[in-house]
């Protein structure tokens, strides 16, 4: 049975070599010589989300849009939300805020020229703000973008704020800007990561059903999942010499992905942020 609560379905489109987690392994300068799946995927994923009638965020990198630009039309003409996920998948760690600022203005500007639309919302790369570098968010706001969506409130060993609030929140006083965490539960005194990625991915779909099911039913809140174009795709090309951590968290259960992410489409109901989130008050005059 379906609950009553609408969680936001969200996909980071980006190709399988610009994961963090690949950094040391595909350089930048490598990436358009490298077989490229991620106009396949995204459109496998549009022809599923048309099938179920959903709609969803797509957190795009704007190296893709420039890239596959008739990706973004069809996006936006399938009714769908275009979000911004930065132009090269630099994590903010790694940058200054004027790198930061230039970086998102970059990507926001091609998102906006290809869609013709305002883009609202921004993810960090690898969910990178935490407690060392909330100044991205005063840049995010400056740049007029509406919310955020880069704040993991869990301890992991690449990223988090386990602190952070678990759900939506306005950092910046008198600024109509909002912060919406990924999906975590609370259980032994500790948030536990349940919106998507590899806990997706390794564990029963049942615990996931679970969790989201609690975050709904119990603390009456809408969730946010999020998976990637090349989480749906078990033939991507396999690349050599990777840790045996970074590996298994790539690659394990991609074949059972696709049919992981049917079911929880007919389990929950699902809209874009922006409407779950109502990041546009319908009630404005
Ligand atoms: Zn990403």
């Amino acid at each position: 049975m379906k609950t009553t609560q609408i969680n936001a379905l969200t996909i980071d489109v980006e190709d399988y070599f610009q994961v963090s987690a690949f950094e040391a392994y595909i350089a930048k300068n490598q990436w358009d010589s490298v077989p490229h799946r991620v106009e396949k995927n995204t459109h496998k994923i549009l022809d599923l989300l048309d099938k179920k009638q959903v709609k969803a965020t797509f957190f795009t990198l704007g190296w893709i849009a420039e890239r596959y630009p008739e990706i973004i039309k069809r996006i936006v003409a399938d009714g769908h939300e275009l979000a911004c996920h930065g132009y090269e998948h630099i994590r903010v760690t790694e940058q200054t805020p004027n790198q930061f600022r230039s970086d998102v203005y970059k990507a926001k500007n091609i998102l906006e020229q290809l869609s013709g639309k305002q883009v609202k919302g921004y993810r960090a790369a690898s969910y990178s703000i935490n407690a060392s570098n909330l100044w991205a968010l005063n840049v995010l706001q400056e740049l007029d973008f509406k919310y955020s969506s880069s704040i993991y409130p869990v301890k992991h060993d690449l990223y988090g704020m386990p602190d952070a609030p678990r759900f939506m929140f306005e950092p910046i006083s008198n600024k109509d800007f909002k912060e919406i965490p990924i999906t975590t539960i609370r259980f032994g005194n500790k948030n536990w990561p349940c919106g998507g990625g590899g806990f997706f991915r390794f564990y029963p779909y049942a615990l996931s059903k679970w969790a989201l099911n609690r975050v709904n039913q119990h603390e009456q809140q809408s969730a946010i999942f999020y998976f990637h174009p090349w989480e749906i795709d078990p033939k991507q090309p396999r690349q050599q010499g990777l840790a045996f951590k970074t590996r298994t968290r790539h690659y394990l259960n991609l074949e059972k992905m696709e049919a992981r992410i049917n079911q929880l489409l007919t389990d929950f109901k699902w809209d874009t942020m922006e409407n779950v989130f109502d990041i546009n008050p319908r009630s404005k005059p």
